[in-house]
């Protein structure tokens, strides 16, 4: 345990913080005459900051996942880690005064005697804890050596100035300070030293805080988030900067990512603070302010229950690379679940940095949820289907006779049903077009509503009308939500250098082309089919942003009625493509089943470094001259990163030529192709509909044969449920009224 805790104080990044300190490097200089009398006070009279807890981290149902809890860490005075010579004077003199075995022993042998009780901490905290010398010395020198480079850096900086001063003269304030030398120390621990080392005033045992994961869901791993030490920016940026007690100082821990960065300004409290007087004797004292706790819309029940089915799924077949789900309350917009699997443990994270990176097959690192964005295939087609209603291109009667092909002998441009050499679907109108999931149809439709007002309509639609074009769409707000390709005209013209063509139309209406979007905004479509309003989704309970309901304008009621009936006949009714695949006998459930193009991902790929180095003379006259030489380095290696590591290059070294060497998943036998992604969206109940959602199993193939019943699972986790979230019934009420909960 206590190894585990020293290695990550070991790994946390000691130089970044030091760049930031040298940044402000002009407060960082004490005037010479003061520096006595600050080391004296720092060692007599202890004067702390008491720090606050940070806000926990709740479920919906106020089930906590995060917390803080208090604890301590050890740390020692910067004199005594590097031994400075005016310390130890100093600290000699304390000694002397300390008691009166010591009182008679001459000045040097006073100095001898303080010398030896800083060298020999470090054995002695060896002794009384289970990390070795050793990782003490390494954690010591990795301080001294920060805090060398600071006054390297200060020096330098001052000089370009023109002041001119020894750099041995430098006082820093650093060297005044207490540096952590063990965070979240062992309770058992603790004792032990305390009663065996209470005497040495040169280290302390420091209130602190650590954060506690109380959930083992990995799935929750990277939406909650986590924290890091404060960056430049940050600090500049603080709003509370003007309050010395609540603004982040160099080396705090703030939300670098998911929740815990979007709920930063409520996570975060005020620190105290503390002096004490020579006899120990408070003088004055203000108390820490705990940050506020965050409650999110998720049901860590109904994720973990959802986390369980996805990973049956992805390890049923090993092509399948990860998978998602996210599932949303159609009228607020709260998302009950947002599963992206695989997930990683929080507590091991940045012991597994290295492999969680490397993994290139599945990505765990990868929030796939709000963070991947995949081709939607035809669960775009009801958004298609509206367009055409809006744009009176089709009526509800309008037909289209499937011959199967839309352009015979052609390599693309037929229905589904060609590949699998069955005869075309026959005349099509709208609610049998989606029930069928017909091509042609589409093709058609595509065409004539035109690839321009397709993808203006697919905009307001998916990421709501009006919004700003200016900036990625975050509706979640979480940074690191993506928002997806929709070709609009702009789009087009900024990345294919080109204006749109006949074909565009055709293939935006299949959801084929460049368009691609996020597991968020498939489930978010699917609410807003199901009520008619786009709406921003939420992962925080009381949401205080602008998230009005929006209409989407310009389609009647009888419309709408079409592209849910269309849905209501895939799920249920003979010949739908999820027909007896998403059917439960208490829910009437509608939807829709897609496929999405995909590509074999590289994860292994071979990069070339031309590099300059200095390469001895071979001359027996050149003794000790070099010259620069340009020499190729090469590897191969999973990840970039990777790469530059395995030849020792700096983490910006760019490679000169690279070139994929393995991909993943393997191409199936009679494809040129891997497996499609597979798509199921939908919500539930048909009439009034309260919850709708969407998942993709990567590289699964048929969305109908795999992802259906995986949709059927994943809505009967969500009737399991003991909150009634679709409106019929707990279970238990269920059970008393006879189960019966259908309403088609
Ligand atoms: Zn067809």
């Amino acid at each position: 345990m206590f190894e585990r805790r020293l290695k990550v104080v070991l790994t946390i990044p000691i130089l970044g913080g030091l760049i930031l300190i040298a940044r402000l490097y002009r407060l960082q200089i004490v005037d010479g005459p003061q520096y006595e009398k600050r080391a004296e006070q720092s060692l007599i009279a202890p004067k702390r900051f008491l720090p606050p807890l940070r806000g926990s981290i709740l479920d919906r149902h106020g089930k906590v996942l995060v917390s803080d809890e208090p604890t301590f860490d050890l740390s020692a005075h910067y004199g005594a880690l590097s031994e400075d010579e005016d310390f130890l004077k100093q600290y000699a003199r304390e000694i002397r005064r300390q008691s009166r075995h010591y009182q008679r022993m001459s000045r040097s042998d006073a100095e001898a005697e303080a010398l030896l009780r800083v060298q020999t901490l470090y054995d002695r905290l060896a002794e009384l804890t289970e990390a070795s010398a050793d990782e003490y010395f390494a954690r010591r020198d990795a301080i001294v050596e920060s805090v060398e480079f600071l006054r390297d850096y200060i020096w330098q900086a001052r000089a370009g100035e023109g002041i001119e001063q020894k750099k041995e003269d430098m006082r820093l304030r650093e060297e005044d300070r207490f540096h952590t030398l063990i965070r979240d120390l062992d309770r058992t621990f603790q004792a032990r030293i305390e009663i065996e080392l209470g005497d040495l005033s040169f280290f302390r045992i420091m209130p602190a805080v650590r954060r506690v994961w109380q959930t083992e869901d990995r799935s929750l791993a990277h939406m909650l988030g986590r924290i890091g030490q404060v960056s430049k920016e940050r600090l500049e940026e603080d709003p509370r900067k003007t309050d010395w007690l609540a603004r982040y100082r160099a080396g705090d821990l703030v939300g670098v990512s998911g929740v815990e960065y979007l709920a930063e300004d409520v996570l975060r409290g005020t620190r105290g603070y503390e002096e004490k007087n020579l006899d120990g004797d408070i003088i004055e004292s203000v108390a820490s302010i705990d940050g506020a706790p965050v409650r999110l819309t998720i049901d860590s029940e109904l994720q973990q229950r959802v986390a369980e089915i996805l990973k049956v799924a992805i390890d049923t077949e090993s092509g399948r690379t990860g998978a998602s789900c996210v599932i949303l309350d159609v009228s607020t917009r709260e998302v009950l679940a947002m599963v992206s699997v695989p997930g990683f443990d929080q507590d091991t994270f940045r012991k597994h940095y290295d492999h969680l990176r490397d993994e290139a097959r599945t990505r765990p690192l990868l929030f796939r949820a709000i963070a991947e964005e995949y081709q939607p295939g035809s669960i775009v087609k009801p958004v298609a289907l509206l367009a055409g209603l809006k744009h009176g291109v089709v009526t509800a009667n309008t037909t289209y006779d499937c011959d199967g092909s839309y352009i015979d002998h052609s390599k693309h441009w037929h229905c589904w049903t060609h590949w699998k050499h069955l005869p075309g679907h026959g005349p099509m109108a709208a609610t049998g077009a989606i029930q069928h999931s017909c091509n042609l149809y589409f093709y058609d439709l595509g065409k004539h509503v035109n690839a321009r007002r397709l993808s203006a309509f697919y905009d307001d639609f998916i990421r709501g009308p009006g919004h700003d074009t200016s900036t990625v769409v975050r509706s979640t707000g979480l940074l690191e939500e993506r928002d997806g390709i929709i070709p609009t005209i702009d789009w087009i013209e900024t990345h294919r250098e080109r204006g749109y063509t006949w074909a565009d139309g055709c293939n935006y209406a299949i959801g084929q082309g460049e368009m691609q979007i996020t597991p968020l905004q498939a489930a978010n479509m699917y609410a807003t089919l199901a009520n008619g309003f786009y709406r921003d989704p939420t992962i925080v309970m009381g949401d205080q942003r602008e998230r009005r309901p929006k209409p989407i304008a310009g389609i009647s009621p009888d419309q709408w009625q079409l592209a849910r009936r269309g849905l209501y006949l895939c799920v249920n009714e003979e010949h739908g493509t999820a027909h007896k695949k998403a059917t439960l006998d208490n829910l009437v459930i509608c939807g829709k089943t897609g496929s999405a193009q995909c590509v074999a991902r590289p994860v292994k790929t071979k990069y070339v470094f031309n590099v300059e180095q200095e390469v001895p003379v071979e001359s027996a006259q050149a003794d000790g001259l070099t010259r620069t030489e340009t020499v190729r380095l090469e590897t191969v290696a999973p990840t970039l990163e990777r790469a530059r590591e395995l030849l020792e290059l700096p983490h910006d070294a760019k490679p000169d030529e690279w070139r994929v060497v393995e991909r993943w998943p393997p191409i199936p036998e009679g494809r040129t192709t891997p497996l499609p992604h597979a798509w199921f969206a939908g919500y539930a109940p048909y009439k009034k509909p309260r919850v709708a959602m969407a998942l993709i199993i990567e590289h699964g193939g048929s969305g109908g044969q795999v992802a259906a019943p995986i949709g059927r699972q994943v809505f009967s986790a969500i009737l399991d449920s003991t909150h009634d979230y679709l409106g019929v019934g707990t279970p238990s009420e269920r059970i008393a009224k006879g189960n019966d909960a259908a309403d088609d």
